[in-house]
């Protein structure tokens, strides 16, 4: 059984689709036209074939920033989507307990449960992880 109901999964997959498409295309709009035909950021780079080539030489440093801050929602969507498909959608990565379908509504990228994503947030803002 999956953690959630295969309505809500369709429902799920279709807007991260859909939020996929509008990133590429944001993406492809500012990256057409001055450069070359080759988009800044390979939809697959979250993959691992990274470009030796740093294609961010051709952007300015703000435009790199965005570029950087968008391949990292299209990875996020990617592994939504990933977990989509091959199961595992809506449990929690951390400590693999479901996560509440209105969370999931609400957040489609989440990977984590509330309870995680504070402890997340609180190790973040120490900036050294846990003190122990
Ligand atoms: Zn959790």
């Amino acid at each position: 059984m999956p953690p959630i109901s295969s309505e809500l999964q369709d429902q799920i997959g279709k807007r991260l689709r859909k939020d996929r498409e509008d990133m590429l295309a944001a993406i492809h709009a500012r990256t057409d036209g001055d450069t070359d035909d080759r988009p800044a950021i390979s939809p697959m780079a979250h993959m691992g074939s990274n470009d030796d080539a740093p294609a961010g030489e051709m952007l300015s440093h703000n435009e790199e920033h965005l570029a950087e801050h968008e391949s990292h929602l299209l990875a996020d969507i990617d592994a939504a989507l990933g977990r989509l498909e091959a199961g595992g959608y809506g449990i929690c990565a951390r400590c693999g307990m479901a996560i509440p379908e209105a969370r999931l509504v609400a957040t489609p990228t989440v990977q984590t449960c509330i309870g995680c994503q504070e402890e997340i947030e609180r190790e973040q803002h120490t900036g050294r992880g846990p003190s122990m």
